[in-house]
Parts: C-alpha cells; sequence; structure tokens
C-alpha cells in the first residue's frame, strides 16, 4: 500500500502492512498484536499532518476508522460533555457542535484529519486550540499495555504540542469536549477573524458566522482540502512559529512580529522570516517545479504534482538553512516525519 494514497502531501512509499480498524477494540489488538510482534507501529489518521518518506514504512500503519459522538450530559452549568471516537472527522465535530449551539470549537473550522489526532499537537487555528476545550481522553498505553484516562491537566498542553507529541507510547482512542451551551461564540481572539466578522477583538459573535468567516479565510489561504486545487496537497504550516529568547527576538528589527509568551520568550512569526529570508509565496528550488511553497501561504510547502518526499524535505532544508543563516533562529516542522532514519536533516 503506498502511503501517497493515504496522506494529503500524497508522498510516501509503501507500508509493509497496512490494517484498517473500525472498532475500538481492533484498534487496541492491531496495536497490541504489532507490539507483540515487535513489529513498528504507524497510527495514522487522515494523514493530514505526516511527512512520509518515498521508501515507505517498515511495518504495521493502523489506520484509525472509529466512529461515534455521544453527548454524555448537557445542562447550562456544565455545559455540554461531548464524547468523540478518535476516527470521526474532525471538521464533522465541529459543524455538529456549531448546530446543537455548543460553544469552543467554531474557529477550529475546515481543519482537516480526524479527531483522535487533534490532542497530539494540540490542533489550533484563528485563536482557538483544542486545549481550550477539551475535558479529557482516553488512550492505550503500549507500555504498560492498558487502556489510560487523562484529564486536561494532566495533558501538558503548549503551543502546537502536548504530552502525546514525540511519543509514540499513548494511541488516542476517544475525545471528550466540554462545551458552553449557546448561540454566540466564544470570544473572537484572531484579528483577522475580528475584521472579517465586522466585530471588535475580543467580542463574540454568532457561531454559525464565525465558522462561515473561518472557512472563507482558510480557503483563499489554501488551507481547506480541495483536490482541484494543489495548493492545499499540504501538511498545512510546514514550520511551527519559532519561540525565541527576547534579545534575540529585539535583534530581529520593528518590521518583525512578535507576540510575547508566558515564560518572558518571544514568538515570532515563521511565515515572516521565511518571506524575509527569500522564499516568497511560490517558490521553488531552482529545477525543481514539484515542491515549492503554496502560491497562498508562504507556511505550507506543497506538492505541485509528482514531487517526492526527497524533494519536499530539500525544499524544507533550504528554508530553514537560510532563516538559520540570515537570523540563527532554527525553524521546527510541524508534521510527522515517518520513515526517515535522521529526522530527514530537519
Ligand atoms: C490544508 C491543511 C490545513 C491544516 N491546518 C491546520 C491548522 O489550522 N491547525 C493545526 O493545528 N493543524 C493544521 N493542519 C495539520 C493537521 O490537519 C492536524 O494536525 C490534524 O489534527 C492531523 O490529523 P490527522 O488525522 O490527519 O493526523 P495524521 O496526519 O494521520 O497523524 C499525525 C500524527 O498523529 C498521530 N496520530 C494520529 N491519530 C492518532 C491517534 N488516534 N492516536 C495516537 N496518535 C495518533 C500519528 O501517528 C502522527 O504522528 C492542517 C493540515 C492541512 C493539510
Amino acid at each position: 500500500v503506498r502511503l501517497a494514497d493515504l496522506t494529503t502531501l500524497r508522498v510516501g512509499g509503501p507500508a509493509r502492512r497496512l490494517v484498517e480498524v473500525d472498532t475500538e477494540a481492533d484498534l487496541v489488538d492491531a496495536v497490541r498484536a504489532a507490539d507483540a510482534a515487535q513489529e513498528p507501529v504507524l497510527v495514522l489518521g487522515g494523514g493530514s499532518n505526516v511527512l512520509v518518506a518515498d521508501e515507505g514504512f517498515p511495518g504495521t500503519v493502523v489506520r484509525v476508522r472509529t466512529r461515534g459522538t455521544t453527548l454524555e450530559s448537557r445542562d447550562l452549568c456544565g455545559g455540554a460533555f461531548l464524547r468523540v471516537a478518535a476516527g470521526e472527522p474532525w471538521d464533522d465535530v465541529v459543524a455538529l457542535a456549531v448546530e446543537s449551539e455548543w460553544v469552543g470549537l467554531e474557529a477550529l473550522s475546515g481543519i482537516p484529519g480526524l479527531t483522535g489526532a487533534t490532542p497530539i499537537q494540540n490542533v489550533g487555528a484563528y485563536g482557538q486550540e483544542v486545549a481550550g476545550s477539551l475535558a479529557r481522553l482516553r488512550t492505550f498505553d503500549r507500555e504498560r499495555g492498558q487502556i489510560r484516562t487523562f484529564f486536561h491537566a494532566d495533558c501538558g498542553f503548549g503551543y502546537r504540542t502536548s504530552t502525546f507529541k514525540g511519543t509514540e507510547r499513548f494511541v488516542v482512542l476517544d475525545v471528550t469536549f466540554q462545551l458552553l451551551i449557546g448561540r454566540m461564540s466564544a470570544p473572537v481572539r484572531y484579528a483577522e477573524l475580528a475584521d472579517r466578522l465586522g466585530i471588535a477583538l475580543g467580542t463574540r459573535a454568532p457561531m454559525t458566522d464565525v465558522r462561515a468567516a473561518v472557512l472563507d479565510l482558510r480557503r483563499a489561504k489554501g488551507m481547506v482540502l480541495d483536490d482541484a486545487d494543489r495548493d492545499t496537497w499540504s501538511a498545512g504550516s510546514f514550520f511551527t512559529n519559532p519561540i525565541v529568547d527576547a534579545d534575540l527576538a529585539a535583534g530581529l528589527g520593528d518590521g518583525a512580529p512578535r507576540w510575547p509568551v508566558a515564560d518572558g520568550r518571544v514568538k515570532l512569526s515563521a511565515a515572516w522570516l521565511i518571506q524575509q529570508a527569500g522564499f516568497g509565496r511560490g517558490s521553488q528550488l531552482p529545477g525543481d517545479g514539484r515542491a515549492a511553497l503554496s502560491g497562498k501561504h508562504t507556511l505550507a510547502l506543497v506538492n505541485r504534482g509528482g514531487a517526492t518526499a526527497a524533494d519536499l524535505v530539500a525544499l524544507a532544508r533550504a528554508i530553514r538553512e537560510a532563516v538559520l543563516d540570515r537570523y540563527g533562529v532554527a525553524l521546527v516542522p510541524e508534521p510527522v516525519l515517518v520513515g526517515f532514519a535522521d529526522g530527514a536533516g530537519l
């Protein structure tokens, strides 16, 4: 099975074995059996946050297709507790929440992939993160061979990270969200979204309007999957926004966008750094038109059709080196690199 067919970047060689699971018991059994056979395991959701090597994956790929959303309770004080199976497509969950007047996920509209992956990198966009509404999640702990529940405070959530990022120990089985009840959105925390809605930053708008505005903004940036639009053949943002010491940030000059973070350090815009280092929208390496920066968004590396993982890695390395040379900032890739022995030099 070519993993290129299961990932949004549409690159990646074969998996030794592919198992599709549509019940939680089958998911646990498949992972347990591969572990017992000492076979490497890749748990795959929608394939929208992975870059798989051209050599493929020398083990078992377990493709999660478990479905189901359960409203555990709903009252005005406690809000709605919604338990969602790992294999539910994320945007269907957001659409359901908006339609049901459950508040807190609306700005996360249009993000590809499945619900079980959302806690891994604490998916976020337009001023919201899943951590803002996630109450608990159930996992299969591969080390202990047991089901283990994590409550919000134990998930180690941060900017694009959690306890579950960078480890393969936990397989997410389901995620429970606690959502306020109402027709109006959570306060809008993202200036571009507030502008689009014609409201002041920090105020609310009808949730249906927020969802529509987010989808519009995302489409214009190639951030909603569309087979016909190769600017969406990506893994979303390829680099995270770097968080650096205040001194380094100050040295970048007045033009550099920056946001203070809680520990005194400063978050920079990866898109700005990339652009300033000479890679604008649509950039490619000389002689290679197959891997490129999106024509709509500087942060997305895209497969223009026929690119290999090696093409994408070469472009990513060139961008990373250019930013490091010019600003001394090491960009970190956001997607999970699969099947690369040395982290692909990234
Ligand atoms: C066009 C586009 C736009 C995007 N926009 C955003 C955005 O705005 N914000 C954002 O945060 N991300 C964004 N992304 C990235 C991506 O959509 C999210 O990270 C998403 O949550 C990945 O889900 P997935 O099911 O596709 O995960 P996959 O790509 O299948 O997997 C990603 C990682 O999670 C692990 N994993 C998946 N499911 C499980 C599970 N059940 N248990 C344990 N581990 C698991 C995998 O092993 C892998 O390491 C975007 C991607 C694309 C292509």
